[in-house]
């Protein structure tokens, strides 16, 4: 099969870390007979020195040719790059921000997994790390709080401002549907969050997830209030497959699953629309303290990669080839400078691209 993939390589550790993604990908296509047609796009900071703008219309267009887009981070060191002297519709995350809207990806997800060898990083308690957790947040990414109508005002004297939190059935409809169909390509189970006993919107949300779920009988359906959520992430990690969730509470779910992982370097995630088609990159940014040096850690790039092969091509038995190859490294003890412990192998970003792709 043919794969046609955009390659983002972005700023800072951007470019090594994509460098070893693809390193992985050739190798997936080498073993399992597919080819890799990659298209170079600009965006953010490596787009603001080429052409003065942090997205191109021509670059949006390219990227809608693609089947899928996989890409490092973008951005630089806020306090010091030229980048942030920019208005900011012009900065590199404005690119971000425009290329998500242009492709409408409205699902992000981001695993959250806890290695056996990587638990120490694990700031949960002994007993409750050694259980071991595989999940993955599903959080709405384009209505909701941060989209609906705001304004600050006078009322009655008093500086008042409002900010709305609106959903329609259609935008609930598109990300529940994409909840179950990934619950299946899991563990078949779907924990959706919200805060019903409150909100008209988490109301809404409850009544069209649940109206999706009678098109999945083979998939476990719950309902969790975000507060309690929260707590049973730190609780019981273990009982949670998929978490469907709006965007605001998605945000903070999100990054409390992934702080209880320990470890920013092996984070993954996807942002998809309602085709196939979608954007894979670390859940990091470009680390600009360490850009240059060839040590930053290309894993969650790498699994990036994995759940493109999964969710855009359903090339399952090539994306676990992947995930399997990177727990097989972490299993002999390499580790790169961000995960290192005692006793473990120090390796630079190529060296662990190397051994990943050879496990392939
Ligand atoms: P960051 O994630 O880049 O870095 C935080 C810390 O984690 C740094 O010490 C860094 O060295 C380390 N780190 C991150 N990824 C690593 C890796 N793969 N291997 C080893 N160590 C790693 O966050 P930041 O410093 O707040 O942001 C830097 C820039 O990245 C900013 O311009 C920010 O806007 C941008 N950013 C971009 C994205 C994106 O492209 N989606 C996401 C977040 C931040």
């Amino acid at each position: 099969m043919e794969l046609k993939i955009g390659v983002i390589k972005g700023d800072g550790i951007g470019p090594e870390i994509v460098e070893e993604a693809m390193k992985v990908l050739d190798k997936v296509a080498d073993k399992y007979g597919h080819k890799m047609n990659y298209t170079q796009l600009l965006l953010g900071g490596a787009s603001i020195d080429a052409t003065g703008e942090p997205l191109t219309d021509e670059t949006i267009a390219k990227a809608k040719e693609q089947e899928a887009i996989l890409m490092g981070s973008i951005g630089g060191d806020t306090t010091k790059s030229p980048w942030y002297k920019l208005e900011p519709s012009l900065r590199p995350e404005a690119g971000l921000l425009k290329i998500r809207k242009s492709l409408n990806l409205f699902a992000n997800l981001r695993p959250a997994y806890l290695y056996d060898v990587l638990s120490d990083a694990c700031p949960l308690k002994e007993s409750v790390a050694k259980q071991g957790f595989d999940m993955l947040i599903m959080r709405e990414l384009t209505g909701g709080l941060y989209f609906g109508e705001r304004h600050t005002s006078m009322v009655d004297g008093v500086k008042t401002a409002v900010d709305t939190l609106s959903y329609n059935e259609n935008e609930i409809r598109r990300i529940a549907i994409k909840a179950f169909d990934i619950a299946r390509k899991r563990n078949n189970k779907v924990i959706s969050v919200d805060k019903a006993n409150v909100l008209d919107s988490s109301r809404l949300w409850r009544e069209v997830v649940n109206e999706v779920a009678k098109n999945y009988p083979d998939v476990t359906l719950e309902h969790m209030l975000v507060d309690n959520c929260a707590m049973q992430l730190v609780k019981n990690p273990a009982q949670f497959d998929v978490v469907l969730t709006e965007n605001m509470f998605g945000d903070i779910l999100s990054d409390e699953a992934s702080m209880i992982t320990g470890s920013i370097g092996m984070l993954s995630s996807a942002s998809l629309n309602d085709t196939k088609f979608g954007l894979y990159e670390p859940s990091h940014g470009s680390a600009p303290d360490i850009a240059g040096q060839g040590i930053a850690n290309p894993i969650a790039t790498i699994l990036s990669a994995a759940m493109m092969l999964r969710y855009s091509f359903d090339l399952d038995e090539e994306a676990n080839s992947i995930e399997k190859a990177v727990k097989t490294v972490l299993d002999e003890g390499y580790r790169t400078v961000d995960i290192y412990s005692e006793g473990t192998e120090k390796v630079n970003c190529s060296k662990m691209g190397d051994l990943i792709a050879e496990r392939i």
